[in-house]
């Protein structure tokens, strides 16, 4: 099997695909009040664009892929890009970000497509704050996607909830508690300041988040059998599911990153929080070959940067999330 590597010695095997920039929610830390500006139908790569770039990346050592958005399920025919990609017989994982939203109705014959696995954003449990911090959602909906992914076999389907100071930190026992009552896998990400309305004021640090846990009890270390990203896991005692912990503020995991990602407008882009990209859409449309479309990826590759720099408080407020894909 071929490795692709960057210039750290970072193996590269997993790539997350924005196939769309639209969403069917505004959440306060994602998009500006105002939304952005929309990128054209033209902008956009195609199924077949993006499956083309898939096999090259594939030929080159990714062999996980998740797909994400902005809302990745408000694009028509979802399913099958699904099944294109799960053609490809080194992929070995096909997961899906989503605010689950829409996935009671497309979570059967996703999975019948090849899906692997989903990892669902809620950030509360009460319906009127859900509104709020959604600028426009309904909680039940989501949660009738969680039951749905459940009952599709999508698992472990992981909940991801942005934590915000003084928005929903008061919830974060009762988010615990569902890994105990329910066998939820949560995941607590510390809240970054890019794009939306948040500032360095929201972020509560995970050590501080794990203290806040300890009136459930003693959390022991647990090993996940599927992921590739940089959580660390918790089991409650007798609890079925996990308590996860995703630091990019207060303990950088640049050192093992191991993904690239494609914008749904078809840049590679080496980091989430850097702007650097690098398009591949332009020689994909003029007819490249598959062999040049992967010398363009992997001298990319070699040239992804250390890390971040979000501890030191240089943030990059280019491209919102919602069109990197976060
Ligand atoms: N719409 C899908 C969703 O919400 O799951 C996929 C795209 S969304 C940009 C991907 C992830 O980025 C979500 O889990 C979201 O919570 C996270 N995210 C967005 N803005 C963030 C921020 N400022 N800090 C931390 N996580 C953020
Ligand atoms: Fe949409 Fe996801 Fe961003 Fe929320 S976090 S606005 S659901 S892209």
């Amino acid at each position: 099997m071929t490795k692709l590597a960057d210039s750290f010695q970072r193996t590269i095997n997993y790539l997350r695909i924005s196939v769309t920039d639209r969403c069917n929610l505004r959440c306060i830390y994602c998009m500006p009040p105002e939304g952005i500006v929309q990128m054209t139908h033209a902008d956009i790569l195609t199924y077949e664009e993006i499956f083309i770039l898939v096999k090259a990346a594939a030929e080159l050592g990714i062999n996980s892929i998740r797909l994400t958005g902005g809302e990745p399920l408000v694009r028509m025919g979802l399913s099958d890009l699904v099944r294109m990609i799960a053609g490809i017989k080194t992929i070995k994982d096909i997961a899906l970000t989503t605010n689950g939203i829409l996935l009671e109705k497309y979570a059967a014959e996703l999975k019948d497509a090849g899906l692997t696995r989903v990892n669902i954003s809620l950030d509360t449990l009460k319906p009127a704050r859900f509104h709020q911090i959604t600028r426009c959602g309904e909680l039940e909906d989501t949660l009738k996607g969680i039951a749905a992914a459940e009952k599709a076999g999508l698992t472990p389907v992981k909940i991801n909830m942005v934590v915000m100071a003084g928005t929903n930190d008061d919830e974060l026992v009762d988010f615990a508690k569902k890994t105990i009552d329910d066998g939820w896998n949560v995941r607590f990400i510390e809240h970054m300041p890019v794009t939306g309305e948040g500032s360095a004021n929201d972020l509560i640090p995970a050590k501080e988040i794990k203290k806040r846990l300890d009136v459930l009890g003693k959390m022991e270390p647990f090993k996940l059998e599927k992921g590739n990203g940089p959580a660390k896991y918790y089991k409650f005692p007798g609890a079925k599911g996990t308590v996860g912990f995703i630091t990019p503020v207060t303990e950088h995991f640049c050192y093992q990153c191991n993904r690239l990602r494609l914008t749904a407008d078809g840049k590679l882009r080496l980091c989430l929080l850097r702007e650097d990209e690098i398009d591949l859409r332009e020689p994909l449309r003029r007819g490249a070959s598959t062999e040049e479309l992967k010398e363009i990826i992997a001298k990319a590759t070699a040239a992804k940067p250390k890390g971040h720099q979000l501890a030191e408080g240089i943030i990059n407020k280019g491209r919102p999330f919602s069109q990197v894909g976060g």
